[in-house]
């Protein structure tokens, strides 16, 4: 097997992001990669030779104006859409030429988070948290909703995890917006994906509240060695607690640096005369 010129054999960090500095792990293969990808939607270049790595315990967050083409990294990265060049891998496995039941496999070792939670309402938190744990049971245990007792108390230790476990048997839409991403987290710690893909996950809710969840996915990650790509518009909440920012613009990669060194000459090279 050749090698892609993009994707080093080595966990090496690009653009200069010493590991060291970050809460990575280096020997691990990257929880994900995108090496030279690029996009276009008919006239509209996407993405333009885009590569970067998110390793496992690290919270990276994905910055850059609306069109920037955070969406389309993450549709690339669950293959909604395929990227016309480059490679996207996760955990190690390349999705360019999987397909079906391989496909579906790879899918489901990623967590997903989004903006609006995405629970079922009437459903309690532990139900929603047990939802996360459908890759693992077999059908007819899903259809009678007979979970085993070990998927319950991994479901329970998940909610314990976030701070939920006294509401484990509430009602989801009777919860806060910040409480509901936290069973939204809680579900993927109990899918035990060591990948997560979370799409502002916090823009949707009050300052304390994202605050709060956002300091969750970055303590999750870091324990149990789970690689997050966040993307955020909250540029001082990728600041404060992302171990990496990688800021696109008009398709471009323009930074990959660590959190700390994401300062105003940053803020005005990614968003210009843009609005954030
Ligand atoms: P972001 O998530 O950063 O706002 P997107 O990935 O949604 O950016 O979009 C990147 C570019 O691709 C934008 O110019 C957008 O208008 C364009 N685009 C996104 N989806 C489509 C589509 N389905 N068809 C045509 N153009 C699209």
């Amino acid at each position: 097997m050749t090698a892609h010129p993009h994707l080093p054999l080595t966990a090496e960090p690009i653009m200069g992001t010493p590991l060291a500095e970050t809460h990575a792990e280096p020997l691990a293969p990257p929880a994900l990669s995108l090496a030279g990808v690029t996009k276009r939607y008919r006239e509209t270049l996407a993405l333009d030779d885009v590569s970067f790595m998110v390793h496992p315990g690290e919270l990276v967050a994905l910055v850059g104006p609306s069109g920037a083409g955070k969406s389309t990294v993450f549709r690339c990265l669950t293959r909604l859409v395929t990227a016309d060049a480059g490679h996207v891998a996760v955990l190690g496995t390349r999705l360019d030429d999987l397909r079906g039941s391989r496909l579906r496999e790879v899918r489901r070792r990623i967590g997903l988070i989004f903006q609006q939670f995405n629970l079922i309402g009437r459903l309690s938190a532990l139900d929603n948290v047990l939802a996360g744990r459908l890759g693992h049971v077999s059908t007819l245990r899903v259809a009678t909703r007979l979970f085993p007792a070990e998927d319950r108390q991994i479901a329970l230790a998940a909610l314990d995890r976030v701070g939920l476990l006294e509401k484990a048997y509430q009602r989801a839409d009777s919860l806060s917006g910040g409480q509901q991403q936290r069973v939204a987290i809680a579900r993927v710690l109990a899918q035990q994906s060591r990948v997560v893909l979370a799409d502002e996950p916090v823009s949707s809710l009050d300052p304390s509240s994202a605050a709060n969840v956002i300091g969750v996915l970055r303590d999750i990650a870091r324990e149990h060695r789970i690689g997050v790509l966040c993307a955020l518009h909250q540029v001082d909440f990728a600041r404060d607690y992302a171990d990496r920012i990688v800021a696109l613009r008009a398709g471009r990669l323009v930074l990959d640096v660590p959190a700390r060194h994401f300062d105003d000459a940053a803020f005005a090279r990614v968003y210009g005369a843009t609005a954030a």
